[in-house]
């Protein structure tokens, strides 16, 4: 049959055809390279993933107070709200608290004021308690109280049940004032931790300690 008599391929695809034929060796080498290194990439997560998951049981393993709060606490989002952000100027609808509210005890919480303090960080142990050491706070709660996460305060300061959040303890959320301490005056902190190790790890710190009161 006469070349001329085939239908000849529309003018602009003819081009195309003849550039991916002559790139084609490259595109292809190009394409399973890349191929393999996604592989390659992928293998490496899976890894990663398989040895953070055996590492995990063993963290979880660590903590050895499985206090149960008597106060039980459902935050949502509280990491977010730090005194920082609650500080910061108000959105033009509702105030920060409002918005991602800070919860204690199942009630939402407003900021009342922040305060510079120094905090020192304490265990229930007889280094730390005394002799006479027995899991009781001065306000008659146990140790165990809000799963651990409690503060010691001069109470002429923050009154017992006081709210208080820390940056760095308990996830940032309220905690009440429950203990108060001889070496505790004025605007001095002393957070209760499970352990001595953490307490002593925790050393001495000059933080802004917001104040909270509850909103309803
Ligand atoms: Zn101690």
């Amino acid at each position: 049959m006469p070349r001329q008599a085939q239908a000849p391929l529309p003018a602009t695809s003819r081009p195309r055809i003849r550039l991916l034929r002559r790139h084609n060796p490259s595109v292809l080498i190009l394409a399973s390279g890349a191929m393999l290194s996604l592989l390659m990439l992928g293998a490496a997560l899976a890894r990663e993933g398989t040895r953070g998951a055996q590492a995990r049981p063993a963290r979880i393993a660590e903590p050895i107070f499985q206090a149960t709060p008597l106060l039980v606490e459902s935050v949502h989002n509280a990491a977010r709200i730090t005194p920082d952000s609650a500080a910061a100027a108000p959105p033009p609808q509702a105030p920060a608290w409002a918005v991602h509210p800070m919860i204690f005890n199942g009630r939402v919480l407003r900021p009342v004021r922040t305060i510079r303090m120094k905090v020192t960080a304490y265990c229930p142990c007889r280094l730390c308690c005394g002799s006479r050491a027995h899991g009781i706070t001065a306000s008659g709660m146990s140790v165990y109280t809000n799963g651990m996460d409690l503060v010691a305060a001069d109470t002429h300061v923050l009154p017992f049940w006081s709210l208080v959040s820390i940056p760095g303890y308990a996830h940032g959320r309220a905690v009440p004032v429950l203990d108060r301490g001889s070496q505790v005056k004025g605007n001095h902190l002393d957070i209760l931790m499970p352990t001595h190790a953490q307490a002593m790890a925790w050393g001495v710190h000059y933080l802004e300690v917001t104040v909270w009161t509850y909103a309803d």
